[in-house]
């Protein structure tokens, strides 16, 4: 393991608190993938922890720590009480890991390290994730009640991960598909962008329409082509009500846009630009070698790269708003190559054009 996380956890124990590994690192460690996202449970009190640390900062009583590309979570071990809207209302924390362990979703998540690397795993989440199952901890009823979040996160590890879900709790996500409305949209945008990431996003559309969640949400999508960005990933699945940026929201139009002109021309490139050209000649099977070629290689990049002033263009004829109709003439001539950038050229057409 990463010698500071080891410092972390041999910190803690040298103070005389038991301290270990949980959550996604741990899985993602036993499936051969390293993650920067760290948690560590531990029976020390958060006051505990700032002081070991000298640490301020802390969410939900729980402190955190950065290294390196490493964002790293130490959170008292825990009984969540009575969950209102997500959250728990009232937080006690014990001294006791197995009690802990039972408050999270699954069992692959619930897997621990400890400072030697040793797994303990009370749950037997190593069972499930040798037969890439995802199985929730406890009631499934109540867990998906008090926070049905977990709905989305089931699928995400579904797809992510290529894990199957458990049964009892794929029927249980049917009966509850509901509740995920009551999700904040930024958790749901935050869940699907993790799931549209993944190569294997197709595995979790599939569950989500099985289980009624798609319709939950307002997704709808026809032919997806898998895009390593998630901009030209949305740009392909439509979901209702999606925070997104203004920035965001423009270039998602302009990525379907280009989209639906079904290629990439000099006037694509010219209107649009390199960067969402590349992405929707991604999902148009478009070499982007030979996007960024043509892009290149274009006559004109801007209207003020077109050989003529508008004083030559006034000359012959007249002022007024003809000389902006004549520019956005010229562009589409230059960049469908009919007429060369150069002034004489130029000159030439507008004088028979006339
Ligand atoms: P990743 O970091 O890859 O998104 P993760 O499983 O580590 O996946 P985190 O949000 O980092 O997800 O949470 C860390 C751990 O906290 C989880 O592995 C799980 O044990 C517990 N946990 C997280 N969210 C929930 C939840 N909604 N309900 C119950 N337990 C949860
Ligand atoms: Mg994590």
């Amino acid at each position: 393991m990463e010698k500071n996380i080891k410092k972390i956890l041999e910190t803690l124990e040298n103070e005389g608190y038991h301290a270990y590994l949980v959550g996604g690192f741990v899985r993602d460690y036993l499936l051969g993938t390293t993650s920067y996202d760290v948690d560590i449970a531990t029976n020390a009190l958060p006051k505990d922890i700032h002081n070991i640390f000298n640490s301020s900062k802390s969410n939900y009583g729980s402190v955190n720590i950065k290294f390196d590309n490493y964002n790293i979570d130490i959170t008292t071990f825990r009984k969540d009480l009575n969950y209102v809207n997500r959250r728990p209302s009232n937080v006690i924390y014990i001294d006791n890991l197995e009690e802990d362990l039972k408050r999270r979703d699954f069992t692959i998540n619930a897997i621990c390290m400890d400072k030697d690397d040793k797994i303990i795993d009370p749950l037997n989440g190593c069972e499930d994730l040798n037969n890439r199952t995802i199985k929730m901890i406890g009631n499934i009823d109540t867990k998906l009640e008090e926070d049905p979040l977990r709905i989305m996160r089931a699928i995400r590890f579904a797809s992510v991960l290529d894990f199957d879900i458990e049964k009892e709790l794929y029927e249980k996500i049917k009966k509850y598909s509901y509740l995920v409305e009551t999700l904040s949209k930024e958790r749901i945008k935050s869940e699907l962008e993790k799931i549209l990431l993944s190569k294997n996003f197709m595995k979790a559309l599939k569950i989500m329409e099985e289980t009624n969640i798609a319709s939950s949400l307002g997704i709808s999508y026809s032919h997806i082509n898998y895009v390593d960005d998630l901009l030209g990933m949305w740009a392909q699945v439509k979901v209702a009500n999606i925070p997104f940026t203004n920035v965001e929201k423009g270039n998602i139009i302009k990525i379907t846009e280009v989209i639906t002109l079904g290629q990439i021309d000099n006037l694509a490139l010219y209107n649009y630009g390199l960067y969402i050209c590349t992405i929707a000649g991604k999902i148009l099977n478009i070499n982007p070698k030979k996007i960024s070629k043509m892009y290149n290689n274009l006559p004109i990049k801007s209207k003020s790269d077109i050989n003529i002033t508008s004083k030559e263009i006034s000359d012959i004829f007249g002022t007024g708003k003809v000389i902006g109709i004549i520019y956005s003439e010229l562009e589409k001539e230059i960049l469908n190559e009919n007429i060369k950038n150069n002034k004489e050229e130029i000159l030439k057409y507008l004088k028979k054009r006339k």
